[in-house]
């Protein structure tokens, strides 16, 4: 019974990871490469797209405004001015 209710959080959380995070609907495959590193094993990236391309714009602008913020904060810490 465990067994069977650790598989069903496993495929929710697999579901949770490959839904939209604005939307929620499943989001589509778009393109899978193999990263190849000087050591160690290949790793296979996947990308997923949302279905709503307005979405997925939106998405993207935030994630790339999460990143910039990061980036800003991190020089902030170490003292580089940008
Ligand atoms: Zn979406």
């Amino acid at each position: 019974m465990i067994f069977f209710l650790l598989i069903k959080s496993y495929i929710m959380q697999k579901v949770a990871e490959s839904s939209c995070i604005r939307c929620g609907k499943v989001r589509v495959f778009k393109r899978k490469w193999k990263e190849i590193p000087e050591k160690g094993a290949a790793i296979i990236h996947i990308e997923t797209t949302c279905p709503d391309l307005e979405c997925q714009k939106i998405v993207d602008a935030q994630f790339a405004e999460k990143r910039e913020k990061r980036l800003l904060s991190e020089a902030r810490r170490t003292g580089i001015k940008l």
